[in-house]
């Protein structure tokens, strides 16, 4: 029984009318309100109904251990994370109020293969994997995690064609192995969550072996293990047990 409540709700909200205006709620920067205008509306209950449907997806798979169900959940998550990236673009352009882009959203829009937890192995040099990978295809988007500054772009060395921000959550983030960085973007300049800042590559010391190096310091300092931030972000199924993930759950 639980199985069919949790089910059926997901799968009949995909044609239901948008989220009361009621349940709509304020955005956290009272600098920036949020001003529904005629044509506007719609996305911001769009948005929200998209984040509602994500957090019951979240709680369902806290609760479903059947891999069928897991999968159908993951998906729909996906799915989810994908519209929530083109309304983050509609934002960038300007075509709807940038609202609710403190949310954080899976860097690749999509895999070659599942990503795993490969922090700390052995490499080259008696080095330590100091990030996790991310395998796609050459010119896979790349989007932001979060709301960014753009630190650094660099091209050299192991990492090839990189971009380092610091995220809106205090969080550093380095994106490397590129295959190209989006043209206009400069040092300095400010990048929203799901807006695509470039395209996967194999640049550096990944050639023939195109994939996402992504590394995480969530005080903005200190590299960390990414893989628990990029789980949660997939859809992953277990809860996470560490507190400093706090800043990458349930924000809107
Ligand atoms: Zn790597």
């Amino acid at each position: 029984m639980l199985v069919a409540s949790v089910i059926s709700p997901l799968a009949a909200n995909a044609n239901q009318p948008a989220t009361p205006v009621t349940q709509w709620t304020a955005p956290s920067d009272p600098g920036a309100p949020f001003r529904p205008e005629a044509g506007r509306l719609d996305v911001a209950l769009e948005r929200l109904a998209l984040l509602e449907r994500r957090d019951g997806i979240a709680d369902a798979l806290r609760e479903i251990e059947d891999p069928r169900i897991v999968g159908v959940l993951r998906s729909e998550n996906r799915r989810i994370n994908t519209e929530l990236g083109d309304l983050d673009d509609r934002a960038y352009r300007g075509e709807v109020e940038p609202f609710g882009l403190d949310v954080a959203v899976f860097p690749v829009d999509e895999l070659r293969k599942m990503f795993w937890d490969d922090w700390g192995q052995p490499r080259s040099g008696g080095r330590r994997h100091q990030g996790n990978d991310t395998l796609a295809q050459i010119g896979t988007p790349l989007r932001a995690i979060e709301d960014s500054v753009i630190v650094k772009i660099g091209n050299g060395g192991l990492a090839g064609l990189a971009i380092t921000v610091d995220g809106a959550s205090g969080s550093a983030w380095f994106y490397a192995h590129l295959d190209s960085v989006r043209e206009d973007l400069e040092v300095g300049d400010r990048v929203r969550a799901g807006e695509v800042i470039g395209t996967v590559g194999d640049t550096g010391n990944a050639r023939g072996a195109p994939h996402l190096h992504l590394q995480w310091a969530s005080d903005g300092e200190t590299w960390e293990n990414p893989f628990p931030v990029l789980d949660v972000l997939w859809g992953g199924g277990a809860p996470p047990a560490d507190e400093s993930l706090g800043p990458f759950i349930g924000r809107r």
